[in-house]
């Protein structure tokens, strides 16, 4: 694909915060972001230059909206397969739907990583109630038991402790098949931005380090306090991948540093991801402008950083409270995703703090610097928590 010239009209299925930000950076390029999504107010509808309502399975809608648009990308993952076909038919995809696919099914995912030498924990596909008895054999307890497709925020899993847990996951779990993980016992979890246009240049972010809280992502630091020679591993890793893949766009890679210091990865997601929301402020270009950038076919810039960065989510109406001090707040970088309502849980906004390049502080100075919204940084909490 040659490069599309400005005011073209790039679609984009989802109408989420991801999909409010790709359209920001698209229309910095002299873009025009056309939002297919079930929300008319949604965050990204609210911030483009054209809607199409519709159902992600609905074939009308899916048609008007390919119709009106130059090429189409994705801010989340989980359209049907028919529903990806005939986009495809109609206009170019990017990321294909090839890696949608793999991305949206554990089992398919792990099976490209291990074609491809990549490394993920031990794992165990479970069809049948003998599958699991099998997989508690070869994978020793304790161990996680989680759906292939539409687990996201660390839903969809159990831990498995004992024998006397395994019909009522097996149970309650659904759909099936289900994957039965190795438990690592990992010493940090870290990320990696990477994308890759269609002449094959690739960029990778710098890695960042994640902490969850309730199974969601509460901050990322960046860069990721690892050694120099893993965190080249961790880059080289996402590269591997998304050449393998044959990414045109971009692809968020979870990856677990062992407590071995060996990596594995947990995750891929072929779109901007929360772990990467740093760049906004840390980095020339940022992870929406590289998105927009891969998949219109335009140059890719390396993925340089200026700064050091904290990100720290804005969850639900706890943190939302805090607004009027964070706006009071000025090294509180702040983006708010124009969500109405503020339920627990929901992803509200997220701020960045920059510190300059080499000067990331420690527990103490990243609490001091989230001001308000200072809870204790403690890696051992968020691994209880899960
Ligand atoms: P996921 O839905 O796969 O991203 O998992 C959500 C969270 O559960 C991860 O961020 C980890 O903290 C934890 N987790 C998932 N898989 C494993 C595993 N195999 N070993 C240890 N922790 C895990």
């Amino acid at each position: 694909m040659s490069m599309l010239p400005p005011g073209s009209v790039l679609g984009i299925v989802g109408g989420g915060q991801l999909g409010r930000m790709s359209a920001i950076a698209a229309a910095r390029l002299g873009y025009r972001a056309h939002i297919l999504t079930t929300e008319a107010d949604g965050p990204a509808a609210q911030v483009a230059h054209a809607v199409t309502l519709g159902a992600y399975d609905d074939h009308d809608a899916l048609r008007r909206f390919a119709d009106a648009v130059d090429v189409i990308t994705f801010e989340f993952e989980n359209i049907s397969a028919d529903g990806l076909d005939l986009l495809s038919s109609l206009r170019p995809v990017h990321p294909a739907g090839a890696i949608l696919r793999i991305s949206q099914d554990r089992i398919a995912e792990k099976s490209f990583m291990g074609e491809h030498g990549i490394p993920v924990a031990p794992w165990h596909a479970v069809e049948s109630r003998a599958d699991l008895d099998r997989a508690a054999d070869v994978l020793g307890y304790p161990f996680i038991l989680k759906t292939t497709r539409l687990g996201y925020d660390g839903k969809g899993q159990a831990r498995i402790h004992s024998a006397a847990d395994l019909d009522h996951a097996f149970d309650t779990l659904r759909p099936h098949p289900l994957v039965a993980e190795g438990m690592i016992r990992f010493a940090c979890e870290v990320s990696v931005m990477v994308a890759r246009n269609e002449r094959g240049d690739v960029s990778t972010f710098d890695v960042t380090e994640n902490r969850h809280r309730n199974g969601i992502l509460d901050i990322s630091l960046a860069p990721a306090r690892i050694s120099p020679d893993l965190a080249a591993q961790a880059r080289d890793l996402a590269r591997r991948i998304a050449t393998a893949l044959g990414l045109v766009g971009l692809l968020g890679v979870e990856m677990f540093v062992d407590h071995d210091g060996s990596l594995r990865v947990n995750e891929i997601a072929p779109r901007p991801h929360n772990s990467g929301h740093w760049t906004m402020n840390a980095c020339p270009v940022d992870q929406f402008e590289m998105h927009v950038r891969a998949v219109t076919g335009l140059p890719l810039p390396p993925a340089t950083r200026h700064s050091d960065a904290v990100m720290k989510n804005l969850i639900g109406p706890d943190d939302m409270a805090l607004w009027p001090d964070i706006m009071a707040t000025p090294h509180l970088l702040a983006h708010h995703y124009g969500k109405a309502e503020a339920r627990p849980g929901r992803k509200m906004g997220h701020v960045n703090v920059i510190f300059p390049l080499g000067s990331l502080p420690g527990e103490f100075g990243v609490e001091t610097a989230l001001g308000p919204l200072a809870t204790p940084v403690n890696p051992k909490d968020d691994a209880a928590g899960k």
